[in-house]
């Protein structure tokens, strides 16, 4: 690890179904992390429940929601979003932004995302930005290339993600998308390796960015974490499944501490 500060984040998704199950797991959550561990802890709730998240949980744990509004206003008539404002107003501090599930699935563009990140900026979010290649191009070669091209689309906003990235308001995560919520983790080698190609991309547009702190995401369970946790090039994780069983998380934790 290249940052002293390491960072487990959890992705709920869209889950838990109910909320007796949402409040269990936020005051199991709540007993288990009283005393603040070395890893930054994040949880990004479902909308419904960050709310909730954050009165339940310590302040050393961050709350993030899961996507912002592309909309370029902080308030008003927009049936159905979210704004970046209004979370930070919420003491919700982080969002994601082009998680795989919105990329593919939700069919999110370009365009929407840049107008995420530009919002989150603004209103002060910290900015977990996904990247991440499909199996296909892995399979053909092409995952260094699709990755680089995600990160261009970062790089080439600007000044203010410039900004972001010096001051550690972006963080990126590598989830390759075969390996989310598949069970198929990459390996220790595979993610190391392509944690070093981003940083030195990085790097290669400003030699401060090399210090950008790097998560994993895929399939990481208590099994695999202290492997990843080795690898010199990853900061951190994000965790989808693993992260609704508070063991499970608790043992992922632990191994970043
Ligand atoms: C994710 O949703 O970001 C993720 C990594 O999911 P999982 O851990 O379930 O693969």
């Amino acid at each position: 690890m290249t940052t002293s500060q390491t960072y487990v984040m959890a992705n709920w998704k869209m889950n838990p179904m109910s909320l007796g199950q949402s409040n269990d797991l936020l005051a199991q959550l709540a007993t288990q992390l009283a005393n603040p561990s070395k890893a930054k802890v994040v949880v990004f709730a479902n909308q419904l429940d960050c709310l909730a998240a954050r009165a339940a949980l310590p302040s050393s744990v961050g709350v993030g929601v899961q996507c912002v509004s592309a909309i370029a206003h902080s308030s008003g008539a927009y049936t159905g979003e979210t704004s970046a404002a209004m979370c930070k107003a919420r003491m919700i501090d982080y969002t994601l932004v082009g998680h795989s599930e919105r990329r593919h699935v939700m069919a999110e563009s370009t365009v929407s995302r840049s107008a995420q990140i530009g919002n989150s900026l603004a209103a002060g979010l910290s900015v977990v930005y996904c990247v991440g290649e499909l199996l296909a191009e892995r399979d053909n070669q092409q995952a260094t290339q699709v990755v680089q091209q995600q990160l261009v689309e970062l790089l080439t906003l600007g000044d203010d993600v410039a900004n972001a990235l010096l001051q550690g308001q972006i963080i990126i995560a590598y989830e390759p998308v075969w390996a989310i919520g598949t069970g198929q983790t990459a390996t220790a080698d595979d993610a190391q390796q392509m944690h070093a190609f981003i940083r030195q991309f990085l790097a290669s547009h400003n030699r401060q960015f090399a210090n950008t702190t790097l998560l994993y995401g895929g399939s990481v369970k208590a099994s695999n974490a202290a492997s990843l946790a080795h690898c010199p090039d990853i900061d951190g994780v994000l965790v989808g499944g693993a992260s609704l069983l508070v063991d499970e998380f608790c043992a992922i934790i632990a191994a970043f501490n």
